[in-house]
């Protein structure tokens, strides 16, 4: 039961193993998890997911929260979602090891019908919990008839512990939004983007994101945060920020935002990092997005180092480069060569290494902003030997093909569509890798949507790419 229910949780949002390009063993977390793990990188994070609230959460079914009839903390208020609701909620969840317990008046027809979770917990016959309900409703009947009439504090109570990765100052509000929500009633709008996120990975834990993107629809919640952010705020949106539109975006299958802010991420090197299990989802992006963005993001800087490498082969070969034709002489491209290499090391783009002992350290990989090292190299002066040999500097090609790889780049952030529905396609974790790519390959002028991300995964992908 239990693996069979996640499995359907996780049609949307979790790596789908029939498309995971990995192993048994993969096959083997996947089962214990109810998620495919990172395979790289995230070796600890690895083992924590195994043990993480969100693991709990999902792997938890129905059966594993108990049900605790008109046993009431008193001090603590019963906040009223629906005041004719049937039924409390006590919620407990545990924050860096102090557990918090808040508890609602809701409607159970209302949660059974946009909640799946709910629908399977309260599902008469199927686990306890329903029939104490149940048997609950009927005393209360024959007491006051309409079970709208009978006080909070006797309605049976539903105990459910975890709501997910959250992270927030007081559980009270963010569950009462989400509860709200649920009941079809307003929140805030638009509320803060943390709300948001913390909103959504409630909803995800309790299988009732349909509701949230229905609401988030109806009330036009992304086009209002936009408009709410100037181009220059969104610029400069930290990464937690840029994090939580991202997950937002996932959750409640914004494209534009998934596509803007996952490149974002990837640009800017926010990828690849060990979280603590406590942290929340958004430090964690779910359905391996963390692993996809960062190896899109060594793919990018693969290429941009192909283009470095392919210079320097040019310049390092037999072959003549200088453009003078009749007049063209190897003294131009030793010029060429030298100059090249400065800039190159000058920009931090190259490091000349003998290879008679090995004394240091292999270099990081580049952890800035792709856009600062596009526009970097783009600086690269016009050098000239002397007045005659004016076409002869490597500006003149190099520029060009900054500017392809400038926009195949802007095809590079992730398209949620085919993220969700054609993964195993579209995805560049575990794609084959085209042996050659050829700078004719112009299919992204060319074709459709498919050919699109294509196009731009071959050049990125490629194990060898012939820039000439
Ligand atoms: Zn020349
Ligand atoms: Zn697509």
């Amino acid at each position: 039961m239990a693996s069979g229910r996640s499995a359907h949780r996780h049609r949307h949002y979790a790596a789908d193993t029939r498309h995971a390009p990995d192993t048994s063993q993969q096959t083997l977390e996947e089962t214990l998890s109810g998620e495919v793990l990172p395979r790289t990188k995230h070796i600890k994070t690895r083992q924590a997911h195994l043990t993480s609230p969100v693991s709990r959460a999902r792997s938890s079914t129905p059966t594993g929260d108990g049900i605790t009839a008109a046993v009431l903390d008193y001090d603590a208020p019963i906040i009223e979602i629906a005041s004719h609701g049937d039924l409390v909620l006590r919620i407990e969840h545990t924050i860096n090891e102090s557990t918090i317990s808040k508890a609602f008046r809701v409607d159970s027809q209302v949660l059974r019908t946009h909640s799946k979770y709910f629908a399977s917990l309260l599902q008469p016959g199927r686990f306890s919990e329903a029939d104490t309900v149940e048997d609950k409703h009927k005393s209360l009947r024959e007491q006051y008839r309409d079970l709208a009439a009978a006080p909070a504090a006797e309605l049976p109570t539903l105990s459910i512990e975890d709501v997910g990765r959250i992270s927030v100052k007081s559980l009270g509000p963010l569950l009462a939004d989400f509860f709200h929500v649920l009941h079809g009633m307003n929140i805030q709008n638009p509320p803060p983007i943390a709300n948001l996120a913390n909103i959504a990975i409630v909803a995800d834990r309790f299988d009732a994101l349909e509701m949230v993107k229905t609401y988030v629809q109806r009330k036009k919640t992304f086009r209002t945060l936009e408009g709410k952010t100037t181009a220059k705020q969104d610029q400069a949106l930290s990464e937690e920020k840029v994090r939580q539109r991202l997950l937002v975006g996932l959750l409640l299958d914004d494209s534009s935002w998934v596509d803007k802010y996952s490149f974002r991420i990837m640009s800017k090197g926010w990828v690849g990092k060990d979280v603590p299990i406590s942290a929340a989802l958004w430090w964690d992006l779910p359905s391996r997005i963390e692993e996809e963005l960062a190896y899109r993001r060594d793919c990018v800087l693969e290429t941009v180092q192909s283009l470095l490498s392919h210079f320097l082969t040019l310049y390092t070969s037999r072959e003549r480069q200088c453009k003078l034709g009749y007049d063209s002489s190897p003294q131009c491209d030793s010029f060429q060569l030298g100059e090249m290499m400065r800039f190159f090391v000058r920009t931090g783009t190259l490091q000349l290494r003998g290879t008679i002992i090995d004394t240091e350290e292999p270099p990081e990989s580049y952890a800035g902003d792709l856009d600062h090292l596009l526009d970097t190299l783009r600086q690269v002066p016009e050098y000239q030997i002397d007045k005659f040999h004016s076409h002869c500097g490597i500006r003149t090609k190099l520029v060009p093909l900054l500017d392809l790889l400038q926009r195949h780049l802007s095809h590079a952030g992730i398209c949620i569509e085919c993220w969700q529905d054609r993964r195993l396609d579209y995805a560049w974790l575990g794609a084959k890798r085209p042996l050659l790519w050829k700078k004719e390959d112009r299919r992204l002028l060319k074709y459709g949507h498919g050919d699109l991300h294509v196009g731009t995964r071959d050049l990125f992908t490629a194990t060898e790419r012939a820039w000439s």
